[in-house]
Formats: structure tokens, C-alpha cells, sequence
């Protein structure tokens, strides 16, 4: 069970009930509240939080507003932040991650996708809601100590490597393009290219290959890749 705090900002109750019960489900503490004013006087009440679900659009100071003063201030600019809105245009989208925002999720939204997301940015902040060891067939992958041992041997690869072989190993049989996996394993606030997606994919291969299992690892023509231990 984990103690990590979320704090929701949502003035909709109904939604904010909603996110209440999805973030307990997922055994998150969370503390929810209605505005962005509400939101700092909580911030200077309690525990810091590990994460801030921020809706866009709040009465008073909006989310995006509370979001660009908390990334300016030295004492929050590392709490990350997804920003929550009804709207779901691309320059919305660019304007939230400027201001430094680590996420955006548009309205509505599914509980698992949005808990998916939660879990991405705790872990790319270093956070860690997971305590498991993943395993494929001889592959086995340590995500607290961000280890992978192939045939009990440990394998040293780059942090990129280690998160494209996390994704893959919690979303086999399907087949992702390299947006997605783009989106998913480098998160939407990276600007990169897609071929960048091909490199990472060839050396994680050549890691597999020493141990025979590259052809987990497979091409999808025209769409993307498969990791998957059927052939
Ligand atoms: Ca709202």
C-alpha cells in the first residue's frame, strides 16, 4: 500500500467525487478541494502532496494560473502537476505544458487511463507506486530498483530503454505506433522525433539478441511495434 498524496482541484463536486473514489481505488490518500484558493491554503496546511490534479477551468484563479504560479515558485516547482480540462484543443494542449504542467488529460476521460497517467508522472518524478517485479518468460524487471536480469544475469540499459522495456512488458500482444509509444514511454511533454522511437527499439533488441529473444520485439508493418512471445 502506498502513502502518496494527490491533491485534486476540481470545482465540478461531481467530478470531484469521481476522482475521489478512482484515486482511493487506487490506493492513493487524496485531498480534494473546490478552487485554486482552497487548493494553496491546503498546500500551506498539509503535507506536501506528490502530485496535483488540476482542473483547467476554476472560478477565481483558474488551474492554469495556479499551475504557472506554483512552477514559479521555488518551494513547488517540482510538484508535478496534470492539468485536467474539458477542452480538447492541441494549442490548449501546447499552453498547459509551457507553463510546466507534466500532463494533460482531456474531458471525459476513463478511471484507468487517468490512474495510468498518474503512475507515469509519479514515475518519471521518481516516484514509485508500484513494489513488483515484473516477469516475462527469463526476463525479469525490478521496477523499484529499476533492474532487469535476463537468465539471472542483470543487463545494463540506459533509463529510456528500461521504460520502453517497463511498457512493454506491462502491455504485451499490442501493437503501438511510435506516437504512442512516443506519448506513453517518453510522455507527451517530449518533444522527439519518431525515429528516435526506432533507435531505442534497435538497441533494445540488440540487448535482447545476446540472449536469443530480439524476436520478442516485433514490426509491425505500417503501424508500429509488438512485444509479444508469440511469433
Ligand atoms: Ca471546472
Amino acid at each position: 500500500m502506498s502513502a502518496l498524496n494527490i491533491l485534486v482541484v476540481e470545482d465540478e463536486d461531481a467530478i470531484r467525487e469521481m476522482l475521489v473514489m478512482v484515486l482511493e481505488q487506487a490506493s492513493l490518500n487524496v485531498i480534494a478541494v473546490a478552487s485554486a484558493e482552497e487548493a494553496q491554503h491546503s498546500l500551506a496546511d498539509n503535507a506536501r502532496p506528490d502530485l496535483v490534479l488540476l482542473d483547467w477551468m476554476l472560478p477565481g484563479i483558474s488551474g492554469v494560473e495556479l499551475a504557472r504560479r506554483l512552477k514559479q515558485d521555488d518551494l513547488y516547482k517540482d510538484l508535478p502537476i496534470i492539468l485536467l480540462t474539458a477542452r480538447g484543443e492541441e494549442e490548449d494542449k501546447v499552453r498547459g505544458l509551457e507553463i510546466g504542467a507534466d500532463d494533460y488529460m482531456t474531458k471525459p476521460f476513463s478511471p484507468k487511463e487517468l490512474v495510468a497517467r498518474i503512475k507515469a508522472v509519479l514515475r518519471r518524478s521518481g516516484k514509485n507506486i508500484e513494489e513488483e517485479i515484473l516477469k516475462v518468460g527469463d526476463i525479469s524487471l525490478d521496477v523499484n530498483k529499476h533492474r532487469i536480469t535476463i537468465d539471472n544475469k542483470v543487463v545494463i540499459v540506459s533509463p529510456t530503454e528500461f521504460k520502453l522495456m517497463h511498457f512493454f512488458m506491462t502491455h504485451q500482444d499490442n501493437v503501438y505506433s511510435r506516437t504512442q509509444l512516443l506519448d506513453q514511454v517518453w510522455g507527451r511533454s517530449a518533444y522527439i522525433e519518431e525515429r528516435t522511437v526506432d533507435v531505442h527499439i534497435r538497441r533494445l533488441r540488440k540487448i535482447l539478441k545476446d540472449f536469443n529473444k530480439d524476436d520478442l520485439v516485433q514490426t509491425v508493418r505500417g503501424f508500429g511495434y509488438r512485444f509479444s512471445v508469440i511469433e
